[in-house]
């Protein structure tokens, strides 16, 4: 589709970073093309409407979810919850720490960020081993929230992230081997 192409030519490789073996995707150009990222969001808001109509709320992950949240959760009428790395966020919160490929990370959000059962979609830029959409999605059903579906720009397909998911929905605009 052209839509999709258009983005797809906005999606920059780079080898090697940020370390040796690893083919980076960087979205950067696509934020910098006003026509394709507007595309873009033109593309998340058809398809949330279409697959989610009845969402409460758009929670973006840190920190390239924040790009995309929130102009999405604008296009929707609806709210947008940030799930923070550790420490940055006042109050009351629940965090929970998971691997990396190389190292430990732990995300937060806000306690009173979503009442239970309030329909949430979780978005972020990029599915890789999928272990930092599954920790937030453990963050979301403590706080009894109701996952409608898990959504990315990209989903780099080898590391079998879609797996870690379980049964929650999955979405990818953008599929690479
Ligand atoms: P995962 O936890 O292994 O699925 O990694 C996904 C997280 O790491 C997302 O928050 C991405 O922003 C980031 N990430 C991993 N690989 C890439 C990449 O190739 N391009 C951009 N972000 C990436």
């Amino acid at each position: 589709q052209e839509r999709l192409r258009r983005i797809r030519d906005r999606v920059r490789p780079f080898p090697d970073f940020p370390e040796p073996g690893v083919l980076f995707r960087d979205i950067s150009p696509l934020l910098k093309d006003p026509v394709a990222f507007r595309t873009l969001i033109d593309l998340l808001e058809d398809h949330v409407r279409a697959s989610c109509p009845k969402i409460d709320l758009i929670v973006g992950l840190d920190s390239r979810g924040f790009l995309i949240g929130p102009p999405l959760a604008q296009r929707l009428g609806i709210g947008f919850v940030p799930v923070r790395k550790k420490g940055k966020l006042p109050g009351a919160t629940e965090s929970i720490s998971y691997s990396l490929e190389y190292g430990k990370a732990e995300l937060e959000i806000q306690s009173d960020a979503v009442e239970p059962g309030q329909k949430v979609v979780i978005v972020d830029d990029l599915l890789a081993t999928g272990g930092t959409m599954c920790a937030a999605c453990e963050l979301l059903k403590r706080l009894k929230a109701e996952i409608l579906e898990c959504l990315v720009i990209i989903e780099l397909k080898s590391l079998k992230g879609l797996e870690k998911l379980n049964s929650i929905p999955f979405y990818s605009l953008l599929q690479y081997d």
